[in-house]
């Protein structure tokens, strides 16, 4: 049973390894972004209103996020733990997790920081824009991201920090070195 965060910047490889531990793990894996665009591809109301946010590379507003990560973490199959990817990507989110859990008297266990230099991620995000063509993966919408990435979301690590909570890995290389770096950092943890 665990509950963990993956947090890094956009292009750090989140998603892809959200999957992969969450299969390790045998707990869901929570993204966000997944979640608005898989509303925006079915036009919900939720994902007309999130398309805009997105496609400029600007965060989709707190209350329709906290609201979406609210309706999901209530869900059975999170109560034997998760992995959260994407969320929380602002103060506001943090403080309101920090409310989701304890009412539901749990807490965090670990939050891993992925890392990986600014020419990697534009590399990797050009990449993917060729091969997907994500919406927001155009230059200017990548170049976006990652600054609110710094502007609003690096400063959670610290948070986190004061907490004892990050470990932090680095997330160049093969991907499966990658998963074990972080199967290995939890575990560390979870034994001491
Ligand atoms: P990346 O981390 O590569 O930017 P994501 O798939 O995690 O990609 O997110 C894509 C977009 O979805 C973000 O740019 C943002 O508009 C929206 N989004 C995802 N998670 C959040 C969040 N926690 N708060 C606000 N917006 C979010």
């Amino acid at each position: 049973m665990i509950r963990l965060l993956l947090i890094g910047p956009p292009g750090a490889g989140k998603g892809t390894q959200a999957a992969l531990l969450a299969q390790h793990f045998g707990i869901p894996a929570i993204s966000t972004g997944d979640i608005f665009r898989e509303n925006v591809r079915n036009e919900t109301e939720l994902g007309l209103k999130a398309k805009s946010f997105m496609d400029r590379g600007e965060y989709v507003p707190d209350s329709l996020t906290n609201d979406l990560v609210r309706d999901r973490l209530s869900q059975d199959d999170a109560a034997a733990g998760f992995l959260l990817d994407g969320y929380p990507r602002t103060i506001d989110q943090v403080n309101e997790l920090d409310e989701m859990l304890s009412e539901q008297e749990t807490q965090l266990d670990v939050v891993v920081q992925l890392t990986a230099d600014h020419e990697e991620l534009l590399r990797r995000l050009s990449g993917r824009a060729a091969e997907q063509g994500r919406s927001d993966d155009t230059p200017d919408v990548i170049s976006r991201r990652l600054s609110v990435y710094d502007e609003q979301t690096a400063p959670l690590i610290d948070v986190y920090a004061s907490r004892s909570l990050v470990a932090k890995v680095d997330g160049l290389g093969e991907i499966s070195d990658v998963t074990a770096r972080i199967v290995e950092v939890i575990n560390a943890r979870e034994l001491s």
